[in-house]
């Protein structure tokens, strides 16, 4: 990518990332935007001027320190903690997220993770599986972690999420308990 144009560091209490802007040729209005952990690239139309530019950056701003902000309040502390020591045992620390919780309002998932908005890095868990087996309830959440390092479900994904040791006894769970509801387990994480 090009230089950035501009720079600058947002911190709105414990919330904190910095801000680069690019000019991009092939943008002719409208800016695009994504987030990347504690990263966020705007890509401007090169014809705006810096008050443009400025006042555009402060309103992306707005709206993600906002959006993050209310992910931390909703943040869930024993699956934070269960997250970091997952983190931690088998992915060596590598992995960075931003909130993890649990969800009463997802259909049919086990879980979430979100990428590249204002929403990236927020994992969320299904309430259904509170009751699950202990090491079922951990798979769930190392798949969420592991798609931190790989978004998709690659075969880069699955031998990564294989260092977690109980996988393939978790998958088999999943599926079992998919197989009774006539689903497809692919669905849910
Ligand atoms: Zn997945």
């Amino acid at each position: 990518m090009s230089q950035p144009i501009l720079q600058r560091a947002v911190r709105e209490g414990e919330v904190a990332f910095t801000v680069e802007v690019h000019a991009d040729r092939r943008l002719r209005k409208s800016a695009r935007w994504s987030l990347n952990g504690a990263r966020l690239v705007v890509r401007v139309p090169p014809r705006l001027d810096r008050g443009q530019i400025n006042s555009l950056v402060d309103e992306i701003a707005a709206r993600v320190v906002k959006q993050r902000q209310r992910a931390l309040r909703q943040n869930d502390a024993d699956l934070e903690r269960r997250a970091r020591a997952i983190n931690r045992k088998y992915f060596d620390g590598a992995l960075q997220w931003h909130s993890i919780r649990w969800v009463s309002n997802m259909q049919k998932r086990l879980g979430s993770c979100s990428g590249g908005g204002a929403t990236d890095g927020d994992i969320r868990i299904s309430d259904r599986i509170r009751a699950w087996p202990p090491y079922v309830i951990d798979y769930v959440i190392a798949h969420e972690l592991a798609h931190r390092m790989h978004p998709n479900h690659s075969p880069e994904f699955w031998a990564y999420l294989a260092r977690y040791p109980h996988m393939e006894r978790a998958r088999g769970f999943v599926e079992g308990v998919a197989f009774a509801e006539k689903a497809d387990a692919d669905d849910w994480l």
